[in-house]
């Protein structure tokens, strides 16, 4: 399979070399500043000892501290975490964000730990990392599987660990504890607002357009909720379960009804299932990746036929396939942008967190459309400008504002 970090740092190269930075600057922003492994010991519910793997990344700070999510995932290793990490600082960097990149993770199956285990394990992980993170150090946040819950459990551990409370030490809390309004659907709505920019500068009209949507977890139900509540036709979901296709659009809050009741989209009774890898050729306008990494390479881009790909998850297509879409004229949003309005919420709560003042929901949208818009709006100009993919074009903007803050 791809190693996605090496992917990342031929990215820096390339980037290096097109903006003329000399080779042993890029070898340092192409590797991750620190990088810590620890061993978790959790008390199961059966009274047995379970040693969990967890990881922490910090990638680059020379433009603040390190951001970025936690994830759970059984698949979880320190080579995903370390390409999560870069893209952090990359995405970071893209919507001209004051911060640095980082990532962490555990290898768990989350799904099969009871509330006490997940709770035990995630206080844990910080009682492992505490002296690494701080409000302006390393400042963690919600990734795949974790949710506001977790962060709530988190803080509060470091709070205890640190005797004092330290809201700003990870965002995406719950709203009660110092969390933002409009934090959960950010991710979403920054992806919702980057089509916006796209269909305006391309002439598409969204309400005649269809979507078809890998993954139906937090980014991806906001997302086809947002978009068909301005009229985009639904026509397909997946989610880790199944996949599912109605060709007459799909009804996405009764879906999430099914989903919530079965635990997946599968067998809902208002459309039929068609096989996972199906999703990705179905006849649609939009394709939103919302899952993991590598969905989208050399063997099945072929299949893809929509004009247009969201990446809200991190790395769903790959260097391959992103250059062959490029190449056929298909336009692939990527991730460093199309799902950086998760970051920036996270950067809004943070900044509420230390001056202790919290924003209303229609200032979060508002200064969120602004940031999206004029980073969109950017990327386009120097994808123009190279002639090269939009994410190419991210990696040239974000890696020379990245140099120009290094102060060594
Ligand atoms: N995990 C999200 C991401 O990959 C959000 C990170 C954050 O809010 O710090 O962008």
């Amino acid at each position: 399979m791809t190693n996605l970090f090496i992917e990342a740092q031929e990215k820096i190269s390339f980037a290096c070399e097109k903006l003329g930075i000399p080779k042993d600057a890029s070898e340092v922003l192409k590797h991750p500043m620190r990088e810590v492994q620890v061993k978790i010991p959790v008390k199961m519910d059966s009274g047995e000892v379970k040693l969990f793997t967890g990881y922490r990344v910090q990638h680059n700070n020379f433009r603040g501290p390190h951001k970025g999510g936690i994830r759970y995932h059984q698949q979880v290793n320190f080579d995903e975490v370390r390409a999560l990490a870069t893209w952090m600082s990359i995405k970071c960097a893209v919507v001209g964000l004051p911060l640095g990149g980082g990532k962490g993770g555990i290898v768990v199956n989350p799904k099969e730990l009871s509330e006490l285990e997940l709770e035990r394990l995630s206080r844990g992980f910080i009682r492992k990392i505490y002296d690494v993170i701080g409000p302006d150090k390393d400042v963690p946040a919600p990734d795949v599987n974790t949710n506001s819950k977790i962060m709530d459990w988190m803080v509060d551990e470091y709070s205890a660990l640190v005797g004092r409370k330290e809201l700003a030490v990870i965002t995406g809390k719950s709203v009660g504890n110092g969390g933002s309004l409009g934090r959960d659907t950010a991710t979403a709505r920054g992806a919702q607002f980057c089509l916006h920019q796209y269909s305006s500068l391309k002439g598409m009209d969204l309400t005649q357009s269809s979507l078809a949507i890998e993954g139906f977890g937090n980014a991806g139900y906001n997302f086809a909720k947002l978009l068909s509540g301005e009229g985009v036709k639904v026509v397909a979901v997946s989610d880790s379960r199944g996949a599912v296709f109605n060709a007459e659009g799909l009804d996405v809050e009764d879906l999430m009804k099914w989903k919530q009741q079965t635990k997946s989209v599968k067998d809902y009774p208002k459309a039929q299932n068609i096989a996972m890898s199906e999703l990705y050729s179905t006849d649609c306008d939009i394709l939103a990746l919302a899952a993991l990494e590598n969905s989208i390479h050399a063997e099945n881009y072929g299949n893809v036929k929509a004009k247009v790909i969201v990446e809200l998850a991190n790395g769903p297509v790959t260097a391959d396939a992103d250059n062959a879409f490029f190449n056929k004229g298909v336009t692939v949003i990527p991730d460093i942008l199309a799902n950086a309005g998760g970051v920036t919420v996270s950067y809004f709560e943070w900044l509420q967190n230390k001056d202790n003042e919290y924003w209303s929901k229609e200032k979060v949208d508002e200064e969120l459309s602004k940031v999206m818009k004029e980073s969109y709006n950017k990327v386009v100009e120097v994808s123009e400008q190279h002639n090269v993919s939009l994410r190419l074009a991210a990696y040239i903007l974000a890696v020379k504002r990245i140099y120009d803050a290094w102060k060594d």
